[in-house]
């Protein structure tokens, strides 16, 4: 078995033991006899000097010049880039994710990172015609302060990234909260960021516990924001304790996203993209299909495909390159999504068996499934279950379609197949989606494009290209008169 290691807090540029005795398991969920790590439960004392730290440097580091701030970011970029496979490798390991998408991930980061060092030196404010004769007016944008960032573990890098470099280009300073199950990941963005030699204090990382260190953050008076992403539940905890601060936040939920399948779509690129957005990475992405809407006339024709692509997608341990469909992340959500399966009812038409192999005896896998003739207000097709399932409903035309589509509480991500314009601009005025598809996966957006969901799914921010200014930044509206 590989190495485990036992990780601590990086705070103040400083690996910090925790102040509790208390240690959680963090398994390989292809492999739960290979423990990854041992991660403290950290204490609300743990929070209090990670904030103290992040809040110790962010005078210096808000009074950094852009271009300076931007330099920082560039050398965590270079010294990311020479890690990217190290970092893929235990993204892995740690969250079962497919290498391929893994090395994709750590690939994001450093592009992520050198899109906000840019950003640092980008003008932020205008210029504003004032009343007053010979005034000059105009708005400038200022760091929040400190920014609590507590992330869900399927982005293990990806997400405190898109979070993190945006937050420290516009002068604010971190502490990051990842999930006990990625905590392992997020120590190595912090060995990353100590050998780029990031000022101490700028960027900490807090490990435990998100019942005891979420509230523990949010009551620190020297937090000034939090960005959260994670599940709904937590998120409506997490907005209602920020809003009883009057906290800036933004909290990014999940999702129950639909691919929709017209008469006239091209179905074998409808099946495979369906396919790939249900079942890769055993549908574990905030953005994963879990609906598919098909036209009734071209129901069979599409089954066809699709059973054939899903096919194609190799259910695997992580250690094998070839695998498209890894484990679930944890025994409890493997038992969660098989009670959900039973009691769904409807035909089960794309199911599987998990093989009886050595290969996937010590692992949490779920055979990708997909689930017909249930109805549209069914848990199945209502909740967001994390695994590979989809459930299939059938639609009249385009209005129906929508309808279902638009019926459930989440509102994050959607596609449309068709060929024909016009339905194609219906669908896009009407969807209430933050992410809008046609012909293309649910999955995936470009990381210098805004992303957030509607409705249920996101408190209304975005994040990541230009939107993350709005979030990590306050206006100023200044007037200078003579
Ligand atoms: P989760 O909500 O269980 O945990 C997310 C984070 O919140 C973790 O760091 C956890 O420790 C912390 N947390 C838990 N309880 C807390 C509390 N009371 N106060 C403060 N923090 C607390 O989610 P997860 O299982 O890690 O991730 C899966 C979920 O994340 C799914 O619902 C998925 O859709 C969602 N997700 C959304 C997006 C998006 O951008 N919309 C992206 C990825 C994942």
């Amino acid at each position: 078995m590989p190495q485990s290691r036992q990780l601590s807090h990086y705070i103040a540029g400083t690996w910090t033991a925790t102040t509790g005795d208390d240690w959680i398991p963090d398994v390989n969920p292809s492999d739960a006899r290979d423990v990854v790590a041992s991660v403290p439960r950290g204490t609300a004392a743990d929070a209090q000097a990670a904030v103290a730290a992040a809040h110790q440097a962010l005078e210096s580091w808000r009074g950094l010049t852009g271009p300076s701030r931007a330099e920082h970011l560039y050398r965590w970029a270079g010294v990311l880039a020479e890690q990217q496979e190290a970092l893929a490798q235990a993204m892995t390991r740690e969250v079962g994710k497919p290498i391929a998408e893994s090395r994709g991930e750590a690939a994001r980061c450093v592009a992520i990172l050198r899109y906000f060092a840019g950003e640092a030196v980008r003008s932020a404010g205008d210029v504003i015609p004032a009343q007053a004769p010979g005034a000059l007016q105009f708005s400038l944008r200022e760091p929040l302060g400190v920014v609590a960032l507590i992330t869900p573990w399927n982005f293990p890098a990806a997400i405190p990234m898109w979070k993190a470099a945006p937050a420290l280009a516009f002068g604010n300073t971190v502490v990051l909260k990842p999930a006990e199950a990625s905590s392992y990941v997020a120590s190595l963005l912090a060995e990353s960021a100590n050998a780029a030699g990031l000022p101490s204090g700028v960027f900490n990382v807090l490990l435990g516990s998100g019942a005891v260190l979420g509230p523990a953050l949010l009551a620190d008076q020297a937090v000034r924001g939090v960005s959260f992403t994670g599940s709904a539940a937590v998120g409506a905890q997490i907005a209602a304790a920020a809003a009883a601060r009057n906290l800036k936040y933004q909290t990014e939920m999940g999702g129950k996203n639909v691919g929709i399948v017209l008469a006239d779509a091209d179905l074998g690129q409808a099946a495979a993209l369906i396919a790939a957005g249900a079942m890769r990475f055993a549908g574990q992405k905030c953005t994963a299909t879990s609906r598919v809407i098909v036209a009734r006339s071209v129901e069979d024709a599409f089954l066809d495909r699709l059973r054939e692509q899903i096919a194609g997608l190799r259910l695997g341990p992580v250690t094998d390159p070839q695998a498209a469909v890894g484990p679930v992340i944890t025994a409890t959500s493997r038992d969660a999504i098989a009670r959900a399966l039973q009691r769904a009812g409807g035909e089960q038409i794309v199911p599987a068996q998990v093989p009886g192999t050595a290969d996937f005896a010590h692992g949490y896998f779920v055979a990708p499934t997909v689930v017909r003739g249930i109805a549209p207000d069914a848990p199945l097709a209502q909740e967001e279950l994390f695994g590979p399932v989809l459930a299939w409903l059938p639609a009249d035309d385009l209005d129906h379609a929508l309808a279902l589509a638009n019926g459930t509480r989440y509102g994050l991500s959607a596609s449309l197949f068709t060929r024909d314009v016009r339905s194609a601009l219906a669908y896009i005025r009407r969807i209430d989606v933050g992410l809008v598809r046609v012909n293309g996966d649910t999955t995936g957006v470009d990381p210098h494009a805004p992303f957030g969901g509607m409705r249920g799914s996101s408190s209304g921010t975005r994040e990541q290209g230009p939107a993350a200014r709005e979030f990590y930044t306050e206006t100023k509206t200044v007037q200078i008169n003579p």
